[in-house]
């Protein structure tokens, strides 16, 4: 029972996509050649060798043991009898033809087995043992057998035997070879020999040769947009803006969560600048080698600069760009160091005039060296925030390009419905939404196809696990619970839909979706929301009057905001405005920095968990009171949820007979103990 996933006060939905890492970007000059070929290349070549191999092994040098082994004394008995025609020796071992077939039978050697069958042998082979009499050499002369010396065998066998042992040798010297000239055509920019590897890898994109991201792809991050723009305009059209003494920046860092489109706007430039573009992720600076993330630097600006007017661009600075000393344990620390120090030095190196532009992206600005950002390095910060719904729709319309879409599709509603998603989120979604389409073997991709994906993506894929009745019956009452606050509670979101029916890790789902994109909450609201995530429990109390684990996830997010209360938003009148914990860094989780030292005292630690404890006692009393007083629309909804499995806000309305809950009334802000 983990309802809400949109309730978690982070702006980011919970979608996969927005996790994931960046696509790099495609389609360099030599990108086409990093792909499947050159594998396949590699295998064709490994596949012929090992046919010549055969062939070689099979026709060529045939293996002598296909010849089938006589014991000594039946050689010794067909030379007395005159029956062997030559033989030919090679250390212990003879060689021969009898004249006429000889039939042999093998001994039996193991008992319980069946005799081998007879051989019959015209080409032969033996071992001479080592204490063999010395009159061999007489018996042959006597039957006159002729005594050859194989000329091929003699005269390939060296050969073949050398080859044989540095056969393998140079196979796997040329396969480092073969491997070492790939990653340097990999490079880009392909140079000597063992030189390459303080070289940098940053592809380099030509205006003709890349495959065009432009302007038009990128959608609803206007300001971010309009900021690349400029810089882009500026690049061809210097003039323009020296003219009245103004210089361009040096270096502009994009910074925003992952998803919002960083990279996509690099690429963009990239693709409309028409000047030189090198790409590197900040990762790719930093190997194991000490020292080779300075000189790929190097390398990269001395391109960069040969090449001016160009446009570095570092994707993920923050991997090399965190502030110096700040993470002594672990190793790469001080390459990580020595690389970011380079890249400081290069960007003090030229003057603006030289017509090199540095971008770099990050989601991290907080936790990136100072130095860096100080005016003169990346002295502008284009912040790409999440888009709003006028975003949204743009980016949609973006991603739809392609996707046949039905009559009276609405991008508005869809639009509506992701607060908090990203450009990425948003692409997933509309690619979710035409798979689902075409599962159904649709021609079109239709509005409640994105419903059922958004869905999907939101809430989780449903789970087929099977329930007892008790507890299904327990789970419509938990879900029941949520829904009914969500509907009495002043300020709660609307709740959109209630099911019963497992999806990822929940057992059930109460989902509640704002009308609008909030970007800031009111202390009412904070409550509500705790109220409403208290309600499960509290209507399984109420009813059963015995607790489960299922409210585990409802208890972790309440806990959540109401910590973030007292500790980050000042709203604890006991504690008043004192910070006291650091501002939440979304992507890394917190912890009060490494140490774990907490910045206040015991005393103080534990008034936070006293009043921390407050505000969920009196949310969950304020649950109990709200679901005592409607006790018969619970009862209501649950039974209706167990017949029906999932009801949608319309049903809810109508099956509970209340009104949406009633908006927040622009009361006087309430600082603090109001209910005690
Ligand atoms: P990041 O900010 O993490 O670098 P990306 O630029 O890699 O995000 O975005 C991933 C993908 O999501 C892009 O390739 C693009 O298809 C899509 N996307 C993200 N933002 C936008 C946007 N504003 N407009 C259109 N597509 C976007
Ligand atoms: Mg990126
Ligand atoms: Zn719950």
């Amino acid at each position: 029972m983990r309802p809400h996933p949109l309730e978690s006060m982070s702006s980011t939905p919970p979608s996969s996509a927005s996790r994931k890492a960046p696509a790099p970007p495609g389609g360099g000059r030599d990108g086409g050649s990093a792909g499947g070929a050159p594998w396949r290349n590699f295998w064709i070549w490994i596949l012929a060798a090992l046919l010549v191999n055969y062939v070689l092994m099979k026709y060529v040098f045939p293996d002598e043991g296909a010849r089938p082994a006589i014991p000594f004394t039946v050689f010794k008995e067909e030379v007395a009898r005159g029956n062997v025609k030559f033989i030919h020796g090679k250390g212990d071992l003879i060689n021969g033809r009898f004249i006429k077939e000889v039939t042999y039978t093998p001994p039996v050697v193991d008992n319980a087995k069946k005799a081998a069958p007879a051989l019959h042998v015209t080409e032969f082979t033996t071992i001479v043992p080592s204490f063999a009499d010395p009159g061999l050499e007489e018996l042959l002369h006597a039957h006159q057998v002729e005594i050859l010396v194989d000329p091929i065998t003699e005269e390939k066998s060296p050969i073949w035997s050398i080859l044989g042992f540095i056969g393998p040798a140079l196979l796997i010297v040329a396969f480092y070879f073969w491997i070492f000239r790939r990653a340097q055509k990999e490079g880009g920019l392909g140079m000597g020999g063992m030189m390459g590897i303080g070289q940098s890898k940053a592809k380099r994109f030509d205006k003709a040769t890349a495959t065009k991201v432009t302007f038009d792809d990128v959608a609803g991050i206007d300001e971010a947009e309009n900021e690349l723009k400029e810089i882009v305009d500026f690049l061809r059209d210097p003039q323009k803006y020296t003219r009245l003494g103004g210089t361009a920046p040096k270096g502009v860092l994009l910074v925003g969560a992952p998803g919002t489109g960083k990279t996509l706007l690099a690429r963009a430039v990239a693709g409309e600048s028409g000047v030189p573009f090198f790409s590197m992720s900040a990762s790719e600076f930093v190997e194991m080698i000490v020292g080779v993330g300075a000189a790929r630097v190097r390398d990269l600006f001395k391109q960069a600069r040969e090449n001016a007017p160009a446009i570095v661009f570092i994707d993920e600075l923050d991997s090399i760009g965190r502030a110096r000393g700040a993470y002594v344990i672990g190793g790469g620390t001080s390459e990580q160091e020595q690389t970011l120090n380079q890249i400081l030095t290069e960007m003090d190196g030229f003057s603006s005039k030289e017509g090199v532009i540095v971008l770099a992206a990050t989601n991290q600005p907080d936790i990136l060296d100072r130095a860096l950002l100080r005016a003169g390095r990346f002295d502008r910060r284009v912040v790409v925030n999440p888009p709003d719904k006028t975003g949204r729709i743009a980016i949609l319309q973006v991603h739809t390009r392609k996707v046949p879409l039905s009559e009276g599709f609405s991008y508005a509603e869809i639009a509506a419905a992701t607060p908090g998603f990203t450009g990425a989120d948003l692409k997933n979604l509309v690619n979710e939404a035409a798979l689902l389409a075409a599962r159904n073997k649709a021609d079109q991709v239709s509005q409640k196809d994105f419903m059922d994906a958004l869905e999907k993506i939101v809430l989780g894929p449903e789970r087929p696990i099977l329930l007892t009745r008790q507890d299904r019956e327990r789970i419509a009452y938990h879900e029941s619970g949520h829904a009914i606050l969500g509907l009495v509670v002043p300020g709660a979101d609307p709740v959109n839909r209630v099911t019963i029916v497992p999806r990822g890790q929940a057992l059930g789902v109460t989902y509640q979706r704002p009308d609008s994109d909030k970007y800031n909450y009111q202390e009412e609201y904070l409550r509500a929301r705790i109220i409403g995530m208290l309600g499960g429990r509290t209507a399984e109390e109420i009813v059963y009057g015995t607790r489960t684990t299922g409210a585990e996830n409802d208890i972790e997010q309440a806990t959540g905001i109401a910590r973030g209360m007292v500790t980050r938003w000042g709203m604890s009148k006991e504690l008043g405005l004192v910070q006291l914990a650091p501002k939440q860094n979304e992507y890394l989780g917190n912890n009060y920095g490494f140490g774990g030292t907490k910045p206040f005292s015991e005393a103080t630690a534990t008034k936070i968990d006293d009043e921390v404890q407050r505000i969920i006692e009196e949310c969950h009393a304020e649950a109990r009171r709200c679901l005592t007083e409607h006790g018969t629309q619970l009862e209501a909804l649950a039974k209706a949820l167990l017949e029906r499995e999932t009801l949608d806000e319309r049903e809810i309305l109508q099956i509970t007979g209340l009104p949406p809950a009633p908006p927040l009334t622009a009361a006087p802000l309430n600082t603090g103990s109001r209910t005690t």
